[in-house]
């Protein structure tokens, strides 16, 4: 069992790119905000106390994100899993490489998507998700073929919470203060490869799974 990490900014990408992979290479995509909007949606008592941390745009403690995403691979029913959203600090990439071990299972790859800061916010505003599957869409560049339904599976499309621009503002700060020197700590590992994200989706995917299939 591989995993591969994708890195990068919120707005960066990750999910619209996962989603398609999905479809596209039959891997699992473990994507933590959706899981913790999903129990927050269910109202489980973890779930709606990340709520508050999740629309202030702060980071919700370790120990849930380590236990849900353990608990994910743990099912070990596909042969490669794309992590988004996991590791979001060093610390967490730690107990990642922990989890790594005790499921026997290992890291592929760890893939930034390159995106320039001032896309982010215009992608940031306007972002709208399927409250089901969590497939991403944008009100101008990137529009569903009927308004407010999810192409993919029919859902109704919604603005997360998180994405008001005040939010969006302080998520873009915890990313450069705690996720980005993942970067760094990646590339020294040898682990590291990077995409240019500031491309179509369709582009993106196609570049992303280049990579994973030429391997480290
Ligand atoms: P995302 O959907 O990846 O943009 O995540 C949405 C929000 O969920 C983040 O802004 C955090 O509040 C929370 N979150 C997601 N993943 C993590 C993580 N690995 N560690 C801490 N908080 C997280």
């Amino acid at each position: 069992m591989d995993v591969v990490v994708l890195l990068g900014a919120p707005g960066a990408g990750k999910g619209t790119t996962a989603i398609r992979m999905v479809d596209r290479l039959g891997c699992r995509h473990l994507s933590t905000g959706q899981m913790l909007r999903s129990r927050a949606a269910r109202g489980t008592p973890d779930g709606k106390q990340a709520e508050a941390l999740v629309a202030k745009g702060e980071l919700v403690p370790d120990a849930l994100i380590a236990g849900m995403v353990s608990e994910q691979l743990a099912e070990g029913d596909a042969e490669l899993y794309l992590l988004d959203g996991f590791p979001r600090t060093v610390r967490q990439a730690e107990r990642l490489a922990g989890v790594l071990e005790t499921q026997r299972a290992s890291l592929r790859m760890v893939v930034l998507l390159d995106v320039p800061k001032a896309v982010l916010a215009r992608r940031l505003s306007g972002r709208l998700v399927c409250s089901d599957c969590g497939m991403v869409y944008h009100v101008e560049t990137l529009k569903p073929e009927r308004e407010g339904v999810c192409d993919r599976c029919g859902a109704t499309l919604v603005t997360r919470r998180d994405d008001q621009p005040e939010t969006v503002l302080r998520r873009l700060d915890v990313y450069e203060e705690r996720t980005a020197p993942l970067i760094a700590w990646y590339e020294t590992r040898g682990l590291l490869k990077r995409v240019d994200g500031d491309r179509s989706p369709d582009e993106v995917v196609v570049a992303l799974a280049e990579t994973i299939e030429k391997g480290p």
